[in-house]
């Protein structure tokens, strides 16, 4: 028998697109404006630049005061990530979901303080939370999959240099979908196969992509 085709994985997309983020980091076009000369403190939050970086830490003595790059964003309301939670499962849980994001940002933020939740939104897409960084969408993202298992997409937005996470609840969309032909998905690996459209993951998918798109 041939071995059945397996769907892209979204967490190994979003991986390689947060990786090369990483490399490229004057993408950024809120770090990119100047390198800045000599040691700088945030008048907002106290985050010290220096050595090339900001940091937490001591002012030092002769440090200009200017506000950093997350100070930035949060007054321009201009995040640089967003996390999605789709559905009534967020809903119900919308406590532990903030409780266990907000626990992500603080473990996040001792390493690098330009990464923080510069807001968290119920609106009618979800439970939406910015941050001010393209890497801790992933790390709530994965937190809340953890925790609460479900399926994570996400998307590297090159040009805007903007994360976009989505997290469906487990069981998420599956038996609410019809394909073109208006049939419901099939579970069971052999009646695909009679039908000839690849594994349950790969219907699966390819159906959340066509939903995206259309
Ligand atoms: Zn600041």
């Amino acid at each position: 028998m041939k071995p059945l085709q397996s769907a892209p994985k979204p967490e190994l997309a979003g991986r390689r697109t947060a990786d090369r983020a990483r490399r490229e980091p004057f993408l950024d076009p809120y770090q990119a404006r100047r390198k800045l000369k000599g040691s700088t403190v945030c008048p907002k939050c106290g985050a010290v630049y220096h050595h090339g970086r900001w940091q937490w830490g001591q002012r030092p003595d002769d440090a200009r005061a200017e506000p950093c790059p997350a100070c930035r964003r949060i007054a321009d309301a201009l995040p640089a990530g967003t996390v999605t939670l789709h559905g009534a499962f967020a809903q119900q849980h919308k406590e532990e979901i903030i409780g266990l994001a907000r626990n992500e940002e603080a473990a996040e933020k001792v390493e690098h303080p330009l990464n923080r939740i510069m807001g968290i939104a119920d609106t009618p897409e979800g439970l939406v939370i910015d941050t001010t960084d393209i890497h801790l969408p992933r790390r709530l993202g994965e937190a809340v999959k953890r925790a609460f298992h479900g399926n994570l997409a996400m998307h590297f937005d090159d040009a805007g240099y903007f994360v976009r996470v989505d997290w469906r609840a487990p069981g998420w969309a599956a038996p609410r979908i019809r394909d073109r032909a208006g049939r419901a998905p099939v579970r069971s690996a052999r009646r695909l196969r009679q039908r000839g459209c690849g594994s349950p993951h790969r219907q699966a998918w390819s159906r959340r992509r066509d939903l995206r798109s259309g």
